[in-house]
């Protein structure tokens, strides 16, 4: 058995806004055992102490909408872009605290290999939740990225549904309608699926009891997924008030990805920003849509967070130890409160992929994959940038601290 015991920490459990001070924690076998406040402190014996003088304890971070980079075959061979994927999942856990991802297109299964590796122990890295591809239509959208699979008719989406299935995902990522990044013809205001291609897919889904994401980007899109089950929504760039009322009658997820029409070279505003689009050069096209399309997106944003639908924090950029960051600072941004930030990248995210009961808070009973930062992340969400230390299941993954010698 293996006993860690935080002490002095400034703890943010995730479920109550005001941070307790002078906080313990102890972990057992990679389950939070005990916690107490206000100086008390758990019995030490033989337990492993680390001081944390006066730093913020907080759940690690999740991003619930993720790629891996987007790379023709041609110019990065399978494999490389395999151990390139494992490579930034792992860095995104040790260098930014993102302990939890959830995938929403991958080609060849390369998140089901990977989830598959850190759940064996055989590599250090976040939880991950796999879907296989993402399933659109023939002239759908993403299709220059390798990891759309085109679909047609309602056997074609049945099948490729079954083969994501006997392939070992943990969800379904299905296609409703276009985006901001893609041709001519692949519109964000468009919908792609025939209803009974809609009908088909979403009833073989709920036949195996596997949830939908749904990447839907306009009302009629968002309803359809909504009235037929979808477990989430993706995006949601243009919504109406029956959208907001059909989220609050179902209870299903929002996940904005407010990266997606916010980060252009004409909207950026901090460092970290500039720095992501100077390192992406994005296609001219691709930042006037994103820049047409911003505004109703961080309204509809808005009004969601308003209305108490689910939100969960998803970035749908890369790299992955950038992505959720900047994601988090751009839901500050569009008025939700760091709090609210924090919880959408924390306990709703865990809920989305299902494991609320384990993980997403700092309570008893739950495994202790936790981060620590240096200052107040309720005060600036950027905070969460002073990466300390972060645990998985109570063990060290990452220690930045720096050794000041007196
Ligand atoms: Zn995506």
């Amino acid at each position: 058995m293996t006993r860690t015991l935080l002490t002095n920490a400034t703890l943010i459990d995730c479920l109550t806004p005001a941070p307790a001070e002078n906080a313990s924690v102890a972990i057992e076998d990679g389950r939070i055992t005990e916690i107490h406040t206000h100086g008390r402190k758990p019995e030490t014996g033989d337990a492993t102490v680390i001081d944390l003088a006066g730093a913020y304890l907080l759940p690690g971070l999740w991003d619930v909408h993720i790629h891996p980079d987007y790379l023709p075959l041609a110019e990065m061979p399978l494999a490389e872009q395999v151990a390139l994927f494992g490579h930034r999942l792992m860095t995104a856990l040790t260098e930014s605290g993102i302990v939890g991802f959830r995938c929403a297109g991958t080609h060849d299964f390369m998140d089901v290999a990977w989830k598959r590796a850190f759940d064996s122990g055989q590599f250090v890295g976040p939880r991950l939740y796999a879907c296989g591809h993402f399933l659109t239509t023939t002239g759908g959208h993403f299709l220059t990225t390798g990891h759309a699979l085109e679909c047609d008719g309602p056997h074609g989406f049945v099948k490729a549904i079954r083969e994501q299935i006997k392939n070992g995902v943990d969800h379904i990522k299905l296609n409703l309608s276009g985006g901001i990044m893609g041709p001519a013809w692949d519109r964000h205001w468009h919908s792609f699926l025939l209803q009974d291609e809609l009908e088909a897919a979403f009833a073989i889904c709920r036949q195996r009891e596997f949830k939908v994401m749904a990447h839907a980007t306009n009302p009629e899109a968002v309803k359809n997924a909504l009235r037929l089950g979808a477990h989430s929504i993706e995006h949601g760039y243009i919504m109406d008030d029956e959208c907001i009322e059909l989220f609050l009658k179902t209870g299903a997820w929002y996940v904005p990805t407010l990266a997606i029409s916010h980060l252009t070279p004409g909207q950026v505003d901090n460092d970290w920003e500039r720095a992501w689009v100077r390192q992406r050069n994005m296609l001219h096209s691709h930042c006037c849509r994103a820049d047409a399309a911003s505004d109703v997106h961080a309204g509809w944003f808005r009004t969601a967070l308003d209305a108490g639908v689910k939100m969960a924090l998803g970035s749908d950029i890369r790299p992955l130890k950038d992505a959720g960051l900047l994601e988090m600072g751009l839901w500050v941004k569009d008025g939700a409160t760091p709090w609210q930030t924090l919880l959408a990248a924390t306990r709703n995210a865990a809920a989305v992929c299902g494991v609320a009961h384990d993980l997403g808070t700092v309570e008893v009973g739950k495994l202790a994959d936790l981060i620590v930062v240096a200052a107040n992340p309720l005060d600036d969400i950027n905070n969460v940038r002073q990466l300390e230390l972060v645990f998985k299941e109570g063990r060290v993954v990452s220690d930045k601290r720096t050794t000041a010698t007196p």
